[in-house]
């Protein structure tokens, strides 16, 4: 299948691009992007003239930012086209009901990635989870904002979402692995006194069974990184680290090569969007994103010191 990649910045270029080139399943077909381009690639930066002129490419694939994604997506259902999406789907949950509306009434595909949820051992840790009764869930997710986003000025402002875009890979993984769903009770989040999105929250959700679940996310760690998720359960402590690549419990590597076919996040999310193109199906799950949207609608604001690159 042809594609095109629109927005060629870090992901496109670190993820998407060797992704595509490694599946028998793509063709990089074109890029539109204002300033980036792939080496070979018929390169496009008016999306419009692209869509128009090339009407073989059937899928797309939005790398952009959360903020101005929408009118890229909606353009491209609009014009027929399967669309993949980069996560969070959109800047807010009613652009993503808006899409997912539009792409019926087309009737193409819709897929809204969660690259951390194809780490490697999330499938083990949710059937691992899947017959155990929760206690406590504690997620860590610890990483500096230097290191992961040099000159990103949109994480910064209104629709970046600040720290909530690692934090809602964490929570991409959780509202996978949970057996039963959960919501959030508090939040606390720190905003830089000069930006308009945190660096920092603590949140606590309510779980059905009274599972004590939090999450700490924080962009000011040096050091070692941290993206780790603990379930304590009555049959054991069940520990998911490296964003998902890792998996324990009690203490035991666990979690077998048959639980994570094909190698990577973004090849299975490439292998996924091919089976929805092939099935004519859409795979859109907002949870994540409906946590996020809690934390900014009940959450206490906390002011912290300015944030200088
Ligand atoms: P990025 O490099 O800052 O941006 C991607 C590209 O989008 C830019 O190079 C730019 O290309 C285009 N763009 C930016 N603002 C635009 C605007 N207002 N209108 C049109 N095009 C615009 O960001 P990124 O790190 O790749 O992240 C993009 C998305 O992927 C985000 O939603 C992020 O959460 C997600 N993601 C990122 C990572 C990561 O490690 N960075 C990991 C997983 C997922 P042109 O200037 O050439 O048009």
């Amino acid at each position: 299948m042809l594609v095109a990649l629109v927005g060629i910045g870090k992901i496109a270029l670190d993820q998407h691009v060797p992704a595509i080139a490694g599946s028998p399943d793509w063709e990089l077909a074109a890029t539109v992007s204002r300033h980036g381009s792939v080496e070979g690639v018929e390169a496009w930066d008016d999306f419009t003239a692209m869509l128009e002129a090339r009407p073989d490419i059937r899928v797309v694939s939005l790398c952009l930012p959360p903020v101005p994604r929408f009118a890229y997506a909606a353009e491209a259902i609009r014009a027929g086209r399967h669309v993949m999406l980069e996560k969070p789907p959109g800047a807010t949950l009613s652009e993503c009901h808006a899409l997912q509306d539009m792409a019926r009434e087309m009737r193409v595909s819709l897929f809204a990635t969660w690259h951390s949820r194809e780490a490697d051992k999330v499938d083990a840790a949710r059937g691992w989870l899947s017959d155990k009764t929760l206690r406590r869930l504690t997620v860590t997710w610890k990483e500096d904002v230097r290191r992961w986003h040099p000159g990103q000025a949109w994480i910064w402002e209104p629709g970046g979402l600040g720290v909530f875009d690692p934090g809602i890979n964490a929570l991409s993984i959780v509202t996978k692995i949970l057996p039963k769903p959960i919501h959030l009770s508090g939040a606390v989040l720190k905003f830089p006194e000069n930006r308009q999105t945190p660096i920092a929250a603590d949140l606590a959700f309510a779980h059905p069974d009274g599972a004590e679940v939090t999450a700490d996310f924080d962009w000011r760690q040096e050091g070692d990184q941290i993206w780790t998720i603990e379930a304590e359960t009555e049959a054991g402590t069940l520990v998911l680290s490296d964003g998902g690549a890792r998996m324990t419990v009690d203490g035991a590597e666990a979690g077998t090569e048959e639980d994570a076919p094909l190698s990577g996040e973004y090849p299975r999310l490439y292998a996924a969007m091919a089976r929805l193109v092939r099935d004519g199906a859409s795979d859109v799950d907002l949870a994540p994103m409906r946590h996020v949207a809690d934390a900014f609608t009940l959450g206490r604001r906390e002011i912290v010191a300015p944030f200088e690159e």
